[in-house]
């Protein structure tokens, strides 16, 4: 960009960010709207038609503004998030609030942009169901009888349960080559292991439910404190993972993907809270 880009697209920036706040404020407005019937005494049809008259409001904004709104109403933590950050900051959150964890979502919504936040609900809710990796399921399958010996001799004296977890995790002996962890004062991590990390999830993210593109290498150590670069303990992540490690929210992060689970509170304890604390400073929510 040059000198005249760069004014034009931070002008540009200015006025979408403070469109941006003024819509909010709209919407806050909505309920009140609704329930004084202002739309009516102001000769509109409805306050679909009034919102998109004053304020460019389309009818789904309107819609699931006032749904959004009706349930922050009931839980004033939330209400707080909503005028200080916007609907969209406690929607993923709306289905599963209670009296009892309002805070504990208010304080999540307050930390977390909407997309970490959606991720974090998801696992949160899918692992309080079914516990981490501890629902079993019976699988049959046909396989060659040559194939067969050949995971027999594997599997050795140990279980299937283990023989399948190293396969999925990529346990150097046996699914690729090992390779050795590189230890350097380089943060740049070294091809052939970013491509062995990588080809090990098949370029997905190895949060175990997470069918999620791999957008970056996370060192689950944090490199800062080491140093080194472990092919053991690199992970692709997605955004919404990589976010929730920074936040110090999933439980066992050195140990296999497999014992991965969200935590409801960061561990204070751990040196890492220095290192994540500096990540969080150097990027927006
Ligand atoms: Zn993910």
């Amino acid at each position: 960009m040059d000198k005249r880009d760069q004014q034009v697209h931070q002008q540009f920036s200015d006025y979408g960010r403070n469109a941006r706040e003024w819509m909010r404020k709209c919407v806050l407005l909505l309920p009140e709207i609704e329930r004084r019937q202002i739309w009516r005494k102001a000769r509109c049809g409805s306050i679909f038609e009034y919102a998109a008259k004053l304020a460019g409001m389309s009818r789904a904004t309107v819609e699931d503004g006032l749904r959004v709104m009706k349930k922050a109403e009931e839980f004033p933590a939330l209400k707080a998030v909503v005028e200080s950050r916007g609907v969209n900051r406690v929607r993923p959150i709306v289905a599963i609030v209670t009296k009892d964890t309002e805070e504990f979502w208010a304080e999540k919504a307050r930390q977390m942009s909407r997309h970490t936040l959606e991720t974090y609900v998801q696992n949160y809710r899918s692992e309080s169901r079914t516990g981490p990796a501890n629902q079993s399921v019976k699988l049959t399958m046909d396989l060659p009888l040559e194939m067969v010996e050949k995971l027999k001799a594997m599997k050795a004296a140990g279980t299937w349960e283990e023989l399948m977890g190293k396969l999925l995790n990529g346990a150097p002996a046996i699914a690729q080559e090992a390779l050795e962890s590189v230890s350097t004062s380089s943060r740049h991590i070294p091809a052939r292991i970013g491509r062995h990390v990588t080809e090990r999830t098949g370029g997905l993210c190895a949060y175990p439910s997470c069918s999620r593109e791999a957008t970056s290498l996370h060192h689950t150590q944090r490199w800062g404190l080491e140093k080194v670069h472990d092919p053991a303990r690199l992970h692709g992540l997605c955004d919404g993972h990589e976010r929730l490690a920074h936040l110090g929210l999933i439980e066992n992060e050195e140990a296999m993907p497999q014992e991965w689970r969200v935590r409801a509170q960061p561990d204070l304890t751990t040196d890492k809270r220095f290192i994540d604390q500096f990540v969080a400073l150097y990027r927006p929510t």
